[in-house]
């Protein structure tokens, strides 16, 4: 299992995630989130991590 991990408090509000990934919507306060948070392949969640500029998507991986 993938677990995404979501520092919000980073989050400055940019949307590159939710253009990366159909997994990432942005929410009312104009910070973004994931819409699964525990997933069987983390999928695009690894292109929006990577295109986070504050890097505040982490991705663990649990058994
Ligand atoms: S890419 Fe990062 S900073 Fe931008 S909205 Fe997504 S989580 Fe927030």
């Amino acid at each position: 299992m993938i677990k995404i991990i979501h520092e919000r408090e980073k989050c400055i509000g940019c949307g590159a995630c939710t253009a990366a990934c159909d997994n990432w919507e942005m929410a009312d306060d104009g910070k973004s989130k994931p819409k699964k948070t525990e997933l069987e392949e983390v999928g695009c969640n690894q292109a929006a991590a990577d295109t986070c500029p504050v890097q505040c998507i982490k991705i663990e991986e649990s058994k």
